[in-house]
């Protein structure tokens, strides 16, 4: 690790909080919490490693944190500012509207919950989002009832509004998968690691196989500009609904037993014993599916159609023109040189400098944050940004 530069150090000892420090040109801050103080960024030579640690006031030593979610891209100044007591946001310079706002949270739910399973400390990163993203769509229910053709028909008839979470799974590809694709397919031992240096939001065993989703696999798809459909087991949609991950919980359910005993057969894609189990797994599936404040809808799969059109009508697409887009990229702005950011309320004023002929210009770019929602490990959303 990197020394700080000596300015950093004489900062943090005047107790100074959220200072943007000038003499690093801002490729490193501080900002004090508690006793510690976090230090964003490494040093001048080394954005590449960009990182996180913090310097403990009572034991007097450095402590690297376990940094959960998916991180933003190395960047090379940016400012920091502490907000709520409970995470730091973050301005990037130099970086689009869509992708200058993050929030490094240090103390919130989410993170004491981290914290305590972890046994380590814990931040958590977590992009700031404009406007009010829409909640990805965790989809359950045993296995033959129909939901992968949902999602499918979903995805084909609404390309760029949907996108698919890529599980991990340890079973063994079935014929026509494709890795990365269908599934992440990976060793056990791999995932078993991967689950505890916590890069899951959720892991279930599933007819003898680990299957679970990675945050990164969800940050994917908002990435990419899409609502996220997720297709997990009950274990897996309960731990989700812990995991403070907010989204739309959707059950498919048969319209009985039988019918799912014939799907499962029909489809062809399992022995006899693999049958089995996955019957006898559909039984519990049922029956934990029904547990209340589970599910928030709950659709019977008797005739596709029909219940491909209720899905749409929940998920408010009755209306909606096919293959529109939630977001528009080309409205996404662009955020120059980050010089000073000061708050009031909940508004903070950022002021940036753009050259344009040898002439600086100023602008001056209001981030509203009255109704932010949601957070690590997923998206922090509602957030409004205009010029001043
Ligand atoms: P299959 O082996 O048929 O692809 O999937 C078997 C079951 O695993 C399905 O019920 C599916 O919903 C569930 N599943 C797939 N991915 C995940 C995941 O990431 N987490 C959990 N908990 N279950 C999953």
């Amino acid at each position: 690790m990197g020394e700080a530069p000596a300015s950093l150090i004489d900062n943090l000892q005047g107790g100074y909080t959220n200072v943007f420090d000038l003499k690093s040109k801002g490729k490193q801050t501080a900002t004090v919490i508690g006793s510690k103080t976090y230090v964003i960024g490494w040093g001048i030579d080394e954005v590449e490693t960009f990182g996180v640690r913090a310097f403990d006031k009572c034991t007097n030593e450095w402590v690297i944190p376990t940094v959960l979610g998916t991180k933003p891209k190395p960047f090379k100044g940016h400012l920091a500012m502490l907000l709520c007591q409970d995470r730091i946001l973050v301005v990037k310079e130099n970086s689009t509207f869509d992708d200058c706002i993050w929030f490094l949270e240090v103390n919130t739910e989410y993170i004491r919950h981290q914290k305590k399973k972890l046994g380590t400390e814990v931040v958590a990163w977590s992009r700031g989002v404009i406007g009010d993203a829409e909640k990805p769509i965790v989809i359950s229910g045993p296995s033959g009832v129909g939901k992968g053709t949902l999602i499918n028909k979903l995805m084909k008839d609404f390309p760029t509004m949907f996108g698919f979470s890529v599980s991990h799974t340890t079973r063994a590809p079935r014929e026509g998968e494709k890795n990365h694709v269908h599934y992440h397919f990976t060793e056990r031992s791999v995932m078993e690691q991967e689950i505890k240096d916590g890069k899951f939001l959720e892991f279930a065993s599933v007819h003898g196989n680990l299957y679970g989703t990675s945050t990164e696999a969800v940050d994917a798809v908002a990435d990419a500009g899409k609502r996220c459909i997720l297709d997990i087991d009950v274990q897996g949609a309960r731990c989700m609904r812990d995991s403070h991950l907010e989204a739309i919980f959707i059950f498919v359910c048969p319209p009985s037993f039988e019918e799912l005993e014939k799907r499962l057969r029909a489809r062809g894609t399992e022995m006899e014993e693999q049958i089995q189990k996955r019957l006898r797994n559909a039984r519990t599936e049922l029956e934990k599916g029904r547990e209340p404040g589970l599910f928030d809808h709950m659709l019977v799969n008797d005739d596709f159609n029909a219940c491909y059109e209720s899905l749409k009508k929940l998920l408010g697409l009755d209306e909606a023109v096919n293959g529109t887009s939630c977001h528009s990229s080309s409205e996404v702005g662009y955020l120059p040189l980050v010089c000073s950011a000061s708050a009031s309320d909940e508004k903070i004023l950022i002021v940036s400098e753009t050259v344009e002929l040898e002439k600086p210009s100023q602008n001056r770019i209001v981030l509203d944050m009255s109704s932010i929602k949601g957070g690590a490990p997923a998206r922090t959303r509602g957030l409004n940004m205009y010029f001043a």
